[in-house]
């Protein structure tokens, strides 16, 4: 037997009123699989990683995690909405790292770290994890992302790009089998984008999966295994970045790329 996919994400749509903003989005995510999203403002790319951790419902499709099905379960070959405690246990398992941080402004860079993994939805089988023991993986973590001195600092003293990476660390916290990235360094002055792009590049190919949604298309070549361009609601080339980024196919493709460089 093969290993699930990290992702599997199948007939997916939804439409915000009479606005469909993903048109039947499929899309399979090996584990340990670095993929860049690339596409228009406006064509869907936060929706898509939104729907993987259940942040919004689907009108149509499935996602699955690691074999797991997100935000339903399906009895007598219906849907049925899980309830809120479950979706949040299972978006507990999904790292996701925002533009804009997220940091938890009262807490420190370490309690924002530890946060998740110490509530009831990091329990592993029902037990409450050590203190001792997550705080001990929280500054390795921070050790990782360069920035274990930080620990007993909040969040408002940090630069950006300081900020940006502890958001890492506390995705790497709950040992998810992905991480969703949604322009990671759109936010950052340019000086800090290279720190925040070398924490990411150091996490590719570690065994978790990583989908990145970005417009650093030379990063996006450098990192990816799959390149996905995605322009209104559709998913309209994928590929390696050679395929996608040096010898697009599709002339939609073309007219981005020949916009952003
Ligand atoms: P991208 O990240 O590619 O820029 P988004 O996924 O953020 O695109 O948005 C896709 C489209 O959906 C946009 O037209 C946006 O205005 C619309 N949209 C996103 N979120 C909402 C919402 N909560 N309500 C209504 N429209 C939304
Ligand atoms: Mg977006």
């Amino acid at each position: 037997m093969t290993a699930a996919p990290a992702v599997e994400i199948r007939g997916v749509r939804k439409s915000y009123g009479a606005h469909e903003v993903l048109r039947g989005v499929d899309l399979t995510v090996r584990s340990g699989e670095v993929v860049t999203v690339i596409g228009p403002s406006g064509s869907g790319k936060s929706t898509l990683l939104r729907v993987v951790n259940h942040l919004e419902s689907l009108d149509a499709g499935t996602v699955h995690i690691d074999g797991e099905l997100i935000g339903y379960r399906l009895r007598r070959n219906m849907l049925h909405a899980l309830p809120d405690r479950e979706v949040r246990k299972q978006r507990s398992r999904i790292g996701f790292v925002f533009q804009q941080f997220n940091l938890f402004p009262h807490l420190t860079v370490l309690d924002n770290v530890t946060l998740a993994p110490l509530s009831t939805h990091g329990r592993t089988a029902g037990k409450r994890r050590d203190r001792k023991e997550v705080e001990a993986e929280a500054r390795v973590l921070l050790e990782r992302v360069g920035i274990g001195e930080l620990a007993d600092a909040y969040p408002r003293r940090l630069s950006g790009g300081q900020q940006q990476r502890v958001a890492i660390a506390r995705a790497l916290a709950l040992r998810p089998r992905v991480i969703l990235f949604d322009e990671p360094t759109s936010a950052l002055d340019p000086e800090l984008v290279g720190e925040v792009l070398d924490v990411i590049r150091d996490l590719a190919h570690g065994g978790t999966a990583l989908v990145i949604v970005t417009h650093e298309i030379g990063f996006a070549r450098e990192i990816a295994d799959t390149v996905v361009f995605l322009d209104a609601g559709a998913i309209v080339e994928q590929g390696t970045p050679q395929s996608v980024l040096d010898n697009p196919r599709h002339p939609r493709t073309r007219a981005f790329l020949s916009r952003v460089r």
